[in-house]
């Protein structure tokens, strides 16, 4: 008697726990591939003809393009801001580049801010963090402080590409904003000595990972530096684009391929663990194309840093194979911020979190079950100094399922971009009550924003002048 009530104990037992394991395994994991600085034009899918991308295509093939994928801003560290908490990042005051700063606990993603990593930890994934960070150096801001359960990158907001460059031993030995561009790199919390080209790493580390967490869901934001400068490539990638003349171009080139081929490697690995189909894939770039004889961001007006299309749509696309259908197209405005709350539906959807996300779950559009625009509307507050004595002057725009109001340095005026994607024709005048009410949406969303709460990058003179020990250790 004593053995069968033992039998069913352990049947019990057996049976409770291979049933939380199941639905443990039955969380996808999560990638984010970011590319930084990528033009929209840049990727085969919308429509290069002299980069050849045919891993980052095949993301597209099998899964979504968003062909109106946008950023919460037109530069790197507010875009990783934004999409890493799921909110516009000028609600918590990051409306500025952070400068490499490892001594202020202020430059940087503030504490209050819960990361998507943070999220995902609360259901148990393995995070990991590669690449660019550039949300703070401050040892309180580094990614494992911040949800991550593992890091390798770096922590500014570039940096060269070639081991032999990488002579600075740590953050004490940088003088300079330019000069962090040269640390050794950190895994974890510690330096290492790495042989590899920049982008060959990142990738190596990613796919290792992945080895090491295919049996519990896991996490990864691998954020190449790819193709922001400086320039570098190795041979093996050059060698690809001959018959593209310009040096720039063809280095450009050069790099955009080299994280072609680390994202192949990532996807192989993952059809041979077995885990492709419950895996999401996303990826997107941080920002516009910077067009300095590199980039191209096709039809697309205006750069990196401005508020235009090419500053702010991007290179966006995401596969969920055993979930989504893949071939779609999907042409309403989506943002980078919905990415944060497509994953917390999935995985976490009786979490709360901390604060109130700005983004939607995708997942019921993607699948049609739902018809609508995601969004009413999409929001851009851009900080800048037209000179050094002015702490801040602002561009705004806001994108409607059709239209875009935006306000800057060059124009006043309303888009309809269904018809114009150019942003070229004025409807400010016909239109004119749209061109108001999108205008008065703004006024009431920048209510809610605050001022940044750091100085950006190009305000670095003043920071050495108010931080003399910003360097001295
Ligand atoms: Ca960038």
């Amino acid at each position: 008697m004593k053995n069968i009530y033992t039998f069913l104990f352990l049947y019990i037992t057996v049976i409770s726990c291979s049933s939380v394991i199941n639905e443990n395994t039955e969380l996808p994991n999560v990638i984010i591939i970011l590319a930084d600085d990528l033009g929209y034009a840049d990727v085969g899918f919308n429509g290069s003809k002299d980069i050849k991308t045919p891993h980052i295509d095949d993301i597209a093939k099998n899964g979504v393009v968003f062909s109106e994928g946008y950023v919460s801003y037109p530069v790197c560290g507010p875009s990783r801001a934004g999409l890493i908490t799921g909110r516009y990042q000028d609600t918590f005051g990051f409306g500025k580049n952070p400068l490499f700063t490892p001594k202020d606990p202020n430059m940087g993603l503030p504490l209050s801010e819960q990361t998507i990593a943070d999220m995902l930890k609360l259901s148990n994934y393995k995070t990991f963090a590669v690449g660019k960070w550039h949300l703070g150096a401050h040892e309180s801001l580094r990614p494992m402080k911040r949800g991550f359960d593992e890091f390798f990158g770096f922590l500014t907001g570039g940096h060269r590409y070639f081991p032999y460059e990488w002579d600075l031993e740590d953050e004490t030995k940088v003088k300079s904003q330019n000069g962090a561009y040269r640390t050794k790199l950190l895994r974890n919390e510690q330096r290492i000595e790495e042989k590899e080209y920049l982008t060959d790493a990142l990738s190596r580390e990613s796919v290792n990972f992945i080895e090491r967490n295919a049996n519990n869901p896991f996490f990864i934001y691998l954020a190449y530096n790819a193709p922001h400068g400086p320039l570098q490539a190795t041979e093996k990638y050059l060698n690809r684009f001959l018959e593209i003349e310009s040096k720039n171009r063809r280095t450009y080139a050069a790099m955009v391929s080299a994280m072609d081929d680390g994202i192949g490697t990532i996807i192989s690995k993952l059809k041979e663990k077995g885990i492709y189909d419950n895996t999401i894939v996303y990826f997107l770039s941080d920002n516009g194309g910077r067009l300095k004889g590199d980039s191209d961001n096709g039809e697309l007006r205006g750069k990196k840093g401005n508020l235009f299309e090419g500053g702010v749509r991007v290179p966006f696309v995401m596969q969920w194979p055993g979930q989504i259908k893949g071939g779609q197209t999907f042409d309403k405005p989506v943002s980078s911020l919905d990415i944060f709350a497509t994953s917390k539906a999935i995985t976490s959807p009786e979490i709360t979190p901390k604060n109130k996300l700005h983004g939607v779950n995708l997942i019921p559009f993607l699948k049609g079950e739902k018809k609508h625009s995601p969004h009413s509307n999409l929001f851009w507050r851009n900080n800048f100094m037209q000179n050094k004595n002015e702490l801040r002057t602002e561009a705004s725009a806001v994108r409607s399922e059709k239209f875009k109001f935006i306000k800057n340095k060059q124009v006043d005026a309303l888009y309809n971009l269904k018809k114009e994607i150019s942003e070229q024709t004025n409807l400010k005048d016909q239109e004119k009550e749209m061109y108001d009410s999108l205008k008065n949406e703004y006024k009431r969303w920048s209510k809610t924003l605050m001022d940044p709460i750091f100085l950006g990058l190009l305000a670095n003179d003043q920071y050495n002048k108010l931080n003399p020990d910003r360097f001295k250790y």
